[in-house]
Parts: C-alpha cells; structure tokens; sequence
C-alpha cells in the first residue's frame, strides 16, 4: 500500500501560522510550570487506583508465611515414594488431616501420610505432597468412607507440589517503591501485606464553574432558548477518568459580580475550572475577573476547536494562589482544551510521569481540512480494517459545538498546524480518547 506521510515537503495547501498564538506545546508548558505534585496522605487501597505511592512499602514478613501445599492431596516425605507407579503404589498410613488455616498438630513420621488441602501448611518432615489424583483416594472414596490408609501411585520428588515460605514475598523486600502507579496487581499486594492503606499523592480536587445566562442545570425543566450546562458533566467526567475529584460548582451569570461570586466558593479546590466566558463577546467576563482577581497569563492557542483559552492564577484569601484553567464554552472545544490541558496538570499533580495520550497512525476516510494555520483535532472514529491497518473517519459535523460527533469519536486525528488538509488516503498521527495507558 502506497502510504503518503503529511511531513512531505513540497506538499500544497502549506500556510503560515499566526506566531502571535502560542502552540500547544508552549501552552502546556507555561500551564504545567504552574503546578506541583500535591501532598502524599494514607489513601484507602480501595481508592487508590491510579493514585502513586509517596514511599517505599517493606514487607514485615514473608508471604506465604509458612511453607504450604499446592494441591489437595497428601504430605509425604518424597522418599518414602521411591518406586511408586500405579502398578506398584506405596501405601502410606493417614494419620490425620490439615485444613487451609489450620497449623498441623503433629509431625510426619516416615512411613505416614498426613492428608492436607490448598494452601495449608505442610507438617514438619514433610518435603513433598502428593495430589489426590496421584493416589487411589478417589476408589476409596467411592468404596465408602475414610480409611486408614493411602496408596501413592507416583514417585514424588522432593518439594513437589509445596510452596516455600517467601516464595512470593520475602520479609525486608521492598515490595512497591515510591513512585509506582496502583493498578489492580499492586493493591492487591499491598492488601497481600495486610494493609487497607497506602500513602500516595492525594487527589486533586477540580471545582468547575460554569458561566453563561443561557444556561440551565440538567434535571431543571427545559426552557425554550436555553441550554444545558453539559459542560461541567464532561468536562467532571475527564476529572475523574484522569484521577481527580470533580466539584460542580453550578452556574455563574455572565457578570462581573456573578463569576466573582462563584469563584469565591471554588478557591480552595486544586485547580478552577470554568467553562465559556473566554472569547471576545461584550459578556465574555472570565478575562476580566482572572485579571482583577489573580493574574492572566495566556489567552490564546493556535488549535481548532479551543482558540480562545485564559489561565492563571487565582488570589485566594489567605495569600495563596490557585490555578485557572478557563476553558472555552463550545462543548467540544471545552472537552478538547481540557485533554490537552487539564490532562497533564491532573497527571502533574497526582505524581505522575508526564506521557502523552497514546497515538496511532491511521489512514484517513475523510479529509481534514485546516483554513487558517491552526492545529487541528479532528473527531474520528479510528477502526483496524481487513488488513489489520488502522484508518479513521470522521464522526460528523466538526463544529466545534456539536458534540454527537464527539461522543461517537474513539480519537481526535491532529492536521499540523502549517499543514492546508490532509487528504484521503494520507496518514494522520490520531489521539486515542480512551486507551487505558493513558491512565496509568
Ligand atoms: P461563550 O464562550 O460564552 O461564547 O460560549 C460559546 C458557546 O458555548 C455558546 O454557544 C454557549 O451557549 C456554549 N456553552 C457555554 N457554556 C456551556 C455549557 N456549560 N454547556 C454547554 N454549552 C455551553
Ligand atoms: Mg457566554
């Protein structure tokens, strides 16, 4: 297959970028230098998925904590089974059992078996267990009853079938280090170690105000001529598929007064975020507050949807600063700020090494078309076709307020900025939404 690469020099439609908006890249950066790790604090291991360790956690004993068998079956000492086959058994006298959670209550004399399950601890003497279906436990159960006796129907070597003590974990070993990223495995070896907690970097909270007159709340009566704030629910979804706490602040009035009043409540969350208010509207008021009540530092990214963005920092009362993210009001430019932005500063905050979204390269279906210089996030639909190549379509309707298009997207194809389209059967490097490495 002929596959054309978007980076070819000589290629048509190459225009110039407005250099008077700052790239992603830049913006991200100067956006992040805002930001540390918060603090570590005892996590409920039930919570801490995705969290990361603040230190080091040693295992104060060994795990299993005794030498155990790995088969329901009988403990022997594995020379006493020399020569054991099916035709020639050895038969071993039974004197008595252990279950999983019992200590044995006498050691293994030779010439005796001790019948034991999963998981309990093999008697003293004992080097080996034989499984059931290596002896005739079977027929002599079927004959009716327990009896006194076992034929062993295989030779056994030495450890056969027993797990040793620290097998899995060895007492003193660092078992998760600082800095490890809970996933499913490694809270359940910390629990393995009998801790409900873990120390790691809290959580940040994300309060979302969102502005303008048009709004209502989902769950109010529907008005004609009004909107939903859709905003603040996926944009509190992304909170949380990235680790943080959403806090839904509600609605603030495109005033002065009204957004000051809202961001008053939302201050001492970890990051502000609001929605709308950031183009240059006469009701666009979110510049004018970060400015009067913090500093601006930005205002302008050169990406198709999310143009308009603010961030900064907010004043609070007791002298400290929190950041501002001020995302765009058109839904679909709200939701892709906030991964290019949001994102990190979530992962930055939670202790996280910084990775990108994950990317593919797929050939596009569709154009993509890029009118004025900006980068552009296209909503497809990325599919492996017969051949096991990836492609992807788009969604719909590209405007950046419509979001059935989102939702039906699985990845958002990038146009570089200095590229005019990219064409049907070309290559587009294609941000997967939700692949799951972008969590951990
Ligand atoms: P603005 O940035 O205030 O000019 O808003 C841009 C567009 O986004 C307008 O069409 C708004 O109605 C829409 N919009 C603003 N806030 C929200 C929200 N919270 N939920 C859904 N749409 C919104
Ligand atoms: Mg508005």
């Amino acid at each position: 297959m002929a596959k054309k690469s978007h980076e070819h020099h000589d290629r048509p439609h190459r225009h110039h970028y407005d250099a008077e908006m700052l790239s992603v890249e830049e913006a991200r950066e100067r956006i992040l230098s805002y930001f540390s790790v918060l603090p570590a604090e005892a996590t409920p291991l039930v919570d801490s998925l995705g969290q990361v360790t603040s230190e080091d956690l040693v295992a104060s004993f060994d795990i299993p904590p005794l030498a155990n068998s790995a088969m329901d079956g009988y403990a022997v000492i594995a020379k006493d089974t020399a020569g054991a086959s099916k035709e020639s058994p050895v038969e071993l006298l039974v004197t008595g059992v252990i279950a999983a959670g019992q200590l044995p209550d006498h050691a293994l004399e030779p010439g005796n078996a001790i019948r034991i399950m999963t998981g309990a601890p093999v008697p003293e003497n004992s080097d080996a267990v034989v499984p059931f279906e290596d002896t005739d436990e079977l027929e002599r159960r079927d004959a009716g009853g327990s009896s006194e006796s076992i034929s062993i129907h295989l030779q056994a070597e030495t450890w056969d079938n027993v797990r040793g003590a620290g097998e899995d974990v060895e007492v003193g070993e660092t078992v998760i280090s600082r800095s490890q990223i809970l996933r499913a495995g490694e809270i359940g070896l910390i629990a393995s170690l009998g801790h409900s907690s873990v120390k790691a970097f809290r959580r940040p909270v994300v309060a979302i105000v969102s502005t303008g007159d048009e709004l209502l709340q989902p769950g109010e009566d529907h008005q004609f001529g009004k909107i939903y704030n859709s905003n603040a629910y996926s944009i509190a979804a992304m909170v949380t598929r990235y680790g943080g706490v959403p806090k839904i602040m509600g609605i603030a009035k495109d005033t002065i007064e009204s957004l000051e009043k809202a961001l008053e409540d939302a201050m001492d969350a970890d990051l502000v975020v609001t929605s709308a208010g950031v183009s240059k509207g006469d009701y666009d008021v979110v510049k004018d507050v970060l400015s009067s009540k913090g500093q601006i530092a930005l205002w302008s990214v050169r990406m198709r949807p999310a143009k308009p963005l603010a961030f900064g920092v907010l004043d609070r009362k007791d002298g400290t600063k929190v950041p501002h993210l001020g995302l765009p009001g058109n839904p679909v430019s709200a939701m892709v700020a906030f991964e290019q932005f949001g994102r990190p500063a979530l992962r930055l905050m939670l202790g996280k090494p910084l990775a990108d979204k994950p990317t593919i390269e797929a050939i596009m279906d569709d154009p993509i078309r890029n009118h004025d210089g900006r980068r552009v996030y296209a909503r497809v639909h990325a599919y492996r076709d017969g051949n096991g190549v990836y492609r992807a379509k788009l969604t719909g309707n590209q405007s950046s307020g419509v979001l059935s298009s989102m939702a039906l997207a699985n990845g958002l194809a990038i146009c570089p900025d200095d590229i005019g389209m990219i064409d049907v059967g070309e290559i587009a490097i294609v941000e997967m939404l939700d692949w799951p490495d972008d969590i951990f």
